[in-house]
């Protein structure tokens, strides 16, 4: 279950024309899959930051899977994400010195109470297949796979460990319709099987459907609307 109580967020010192975020009430709850949708620059990474506790509010309270987000320390939120929350980033954040294979399983390098076993291992490299990145690609680096083939390895690495929470920012924006497909419903399973609670940002509305509800950021934007984002 994800909670924002009178959730307020702004960029620099929050001064006129400033981006500013409110959200007076939001709840997501466990097993529920929710689509964030909203013109670019309105605000859906802002607000996926602070779920993930990337960001942290000004005032009011965050709580995600059970733990009080607001108020707890950078590295307390870093530990707790990296426990539960499988993220995949708009640009992907791959490490360029690791490989496909060793980006997939980074989650099991970073925390403490996984253990990479050989099981683990395989089903990783199977997630991975599944996604289009098998044989030889997976012991290429980042920069020698297109596009496309990057941001599938960081869904694959969002979801190699089944976290609680799925928090995944467009995470179909360089993929074609079959990889889109694919993509989707990896995180749906996730969802069904584990009572996982998945966010996703999309433009697409294709994508729609297949979701319990969707949210409009821009119901939570503060002041006039920034750019194009009504
Ligand atoms: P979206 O993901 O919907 O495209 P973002 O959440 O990335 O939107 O950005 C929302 C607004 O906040 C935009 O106007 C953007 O320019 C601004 N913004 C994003 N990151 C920063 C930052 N680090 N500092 C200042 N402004 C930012
Ligand atoms: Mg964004």
């Amino acid at each position: 279950m994800i909670e924002l109580d009178d959730v307020r967020f702004n960029y620099g010192g929050g001064g006129e024309g400033g981006f500013a975020l409110h959200v007076p009430s939001l709840r997501i709850e466990r097993g529920e899959s929710v689509a964030l949708v909203g013109p670019s620059g309105s605000g859906k990474t802002t607000l996926l930051h602070l779920i993930a506790g990337i960001l942290t509010p000004r005032s009011g309270r965050l709580a995600v899977d059970g733990e009080v987000l607001s108020g707890r320390s950078d590295a307390e939120r870093r530990r707790f994400r990296i426990a539960r929350i499988g993220f995949v980033f708009q640009d992907f954040e791959l490490l360029e010195y690791l490989t496909a294979r060793e980006n997939i399983l980074l989650p099991y390098r970073i925390n403490r109470s996984l253990r990479m076993t050989r099981q683990a291992r395989e089903e990783a490299a199977a997630l991975a297949a599944s996604a289009g990145i098998g044989g030889e690609k997976l012991d290429r680096h980042p920069h020698t796979l297109s596009q496309g083939e990057r941001q599938r390895v960081a869904i694959c690495r969002a979801l190699v460990t089944e976290p609680s929470v799925i928090l995944a920012d467009e995470p179909t924006s360089n993929l074609d319709p079959d990889n889109a497909g694919a993509t989707m419903r990896s995180m749906f399973s996730l969802v069904q099987r584990k009572g996982a609670t998945l966010v996703m940002l999309t433009h697409d509305e294709s994508l729609l459907d297949g979701f319990d509800r969707v949210l409009r950021v821009t119901d939570f934007l503060v002041g006039e609307p920034v750019g194009a984002a009504r």
